[in-house]
């Protein structure tokens, strides 16, 4: 058999891993395995692919594989769940750069000494610079709102739409002189310059609360530019992950978009958040709104006494690492026949899934897991609502208030619980900087502390009940 054939045969497994890898990916009970048959994919790509080019010496790839992984090893370690978004960021951001490289060796390898480059291979090439260094750019940019490096808040300043368009125009022509004429070198150089401006240009306006679509919208980026480097660089399973990152990414930027009631335009282009307000009580200062703060003991009374409790957990559960308490009150609850569920926001958090991912640690079973659509029917006929370090997903003036920056974004309906616990340290504000009415309703309860602790302590007082 020709080499030629196995190799394909090789990348024809690969996609087809990748294809079930995704599909499992859809459920918490086999997203495991999805990942792993996803990831054996890849490696039976990359070893095909060092069998099949011999473009660098094995000494150069092998150096590379070994430091790539000590990094790989160290940062998946490493890094605590909370700052999980920023290091997607970081990933999308070197899946780009790395087309970018890609794309550039391959436009230097092929042109010729009096600078001609074919047409279909300069198309590929510059289309797969473009696109990687925006998303490259971005996703750096991206990573330091996250990061807090830079400001999260979005930064709008007058003509930036003009500005951007200008730049695309101009890129567009450079690409369009490039194929047209020969592979000039200073205008491949001024491209990638103008590709990394229109990156950062284009998410710097954009506000901390939308980085999950920026991020989603992005990763689908760096699959479209490694898509385009597997067509300069004639590679069929670069081509093929190329495109489902990129069709994946999508998909999760469209279902994050439904979330918050949001256009992709107005996420991109509406510069959420340059003009929300703190105005919370003790944030802002000056409010003189009074809320009913409870002791363990109330709390406990509430809990212990329910026939149906809703855990609402939010970025604060991981801030706080507080997916085992919250798990451990659960059962308490339950083995004193409390009917237990979770309900699940798509964006609560600070990452698609954050949620569902940290509740898994704990090993709480899929079944108590509840969607949005799913759970607020149910709100109205639970007992109480503890709501664990989430604070926008609950906020009712996205329901009600149409002046809100979060008007529109579907919540979890929380204030229709016959009670509230608000487990939080503070009356702070959540990620979009806007205050919370059900702080003050008559129903709710704030328990101020960091949420582990919270958790442990009700369990405590319950026991004593
Ligand atoms: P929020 O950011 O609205 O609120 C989290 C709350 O947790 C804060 O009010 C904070 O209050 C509290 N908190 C922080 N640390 C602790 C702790 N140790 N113990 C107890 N409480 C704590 O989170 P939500 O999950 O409700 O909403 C997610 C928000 O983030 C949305 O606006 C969403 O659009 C945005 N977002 C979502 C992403 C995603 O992909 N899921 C990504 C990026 C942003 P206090 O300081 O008083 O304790």
């Amino acid at each position: 058999m020709e080499l030629s054939n196995i190799i394909n045969g090789a990348y024809l497994a690969s996609a087809i891993l990748f294809f079930f890898g995704f599909k499992r990916l859809s459920s918490p009970a086999t997203a495991r395995s999805g990942n792993t048959m996803a990831a054996l994919g890849m490696l039976i790509a990359v070893v095909v692919t060092l069998f099949n080019e011999d473009i660098l010496g094995y000494e150069i790839i092998i150096a590379g594989i070994i430091v790539g992984s000590l990094i790989g090893i160290a940062l998946a370690r490493y890094i605590k769940m909370t700052a999980m978004p920023q290091m997607v960021a970081i990933f999308n951001g070197l899946g780009g750069g790395a087309s970018t490289t890609v794309a550039a060796a391959e436009f230097l390898r092929l042109r010729s000494p009096s600078g001609d480059l074919a047409i279909d291979a300069s198309v590929t090439i510059l289309v797969s610079v473009f696109i990687g260094t925006i998303t490259f750019a971005g996703s750096m940019i991206a990573f330091g709102k996250l990061q807090e490096l830079v400001t999260s808040k979005a930064v709008v300043y007058p003509l930036r739409h003009p500005i951007n368009a200008a730049i695309f125009l101009a890129s567009l022509a450079i690409i369009g002189v490039i194929v047209a004429t020969t592979a000039n070198i200073p205008l491949f150089i001024v491209l990638i310059g103008l590709a990394f401006v229109l990156g950062i240009l284009l998410v710097v306006p954009i506000g901390g609360a939308d980085m999950p679509v920026v991020i989603a919208l992005l990763n689908s980026y760096s699959g479209l530019a490694a898509s385009a480097a597997g067509f300069a660089v004639n590679n069929t399973i670069l081509i093929i992950a190329g495109a489902l990152v990129g069709a994946s990414g999508l998909i999760l930027t469209s279902i994050m978009c439904r979330a918050m009631n949001r256009s992709i335009f107005n996420v991109m282009f509406g510069g959420f958040g340059a003009t929300a307000e703190v105005t919370s009580a003790t944030a802002g200062g000056g409010g003189t709104r009074s809320v009913r703060s409870a002791t363990a003991d109330d709390a406990a009374i509430a809990l212990a006494y329910a026939r149906t409790v809703i855990f609402v957990p939010g970025y604060g559960l991981a801030v706080a690492q507080a997916q085992h308490a919250v798990r451990e009150l659960a059962d308490l609850l339950m083995s004193r026949g409390v009917n237990v569920k979770y309900a699940i926001h798509p964006v609560a958090g600070r990452m698609p899934g954050h949620m569902n991912v940290l509740l898994a640690e704990a090993n709480v079973p899929y079944d108590q897991l509840y969607d949005l659509d799913q759970i607020n029917p149910e709100f109205e006929h639970s007992d109480v609502a503890v709501v664990v370090g989430a604070n926008d997903v609950t906020n009712p003036a996205a329901r009600d208030a149409a002046d809100s920056p979060i008007y529109g974004m579907p919540i979890l309906n929380v204030d229709k619980a016959r009670s509230v616990i608000f487990i939080k340290r503070s009356l702070s504000p959540g990620f979009a900087g806007i205050d919370n009415e059900l702080f003050y309703g008559e129903k709710t309860m704030m328990y101020f502390a960091d949420a582990k602790k919270a958790l442990s302590e009700l369990t405590s007082a319950v026991k004593e009940v």
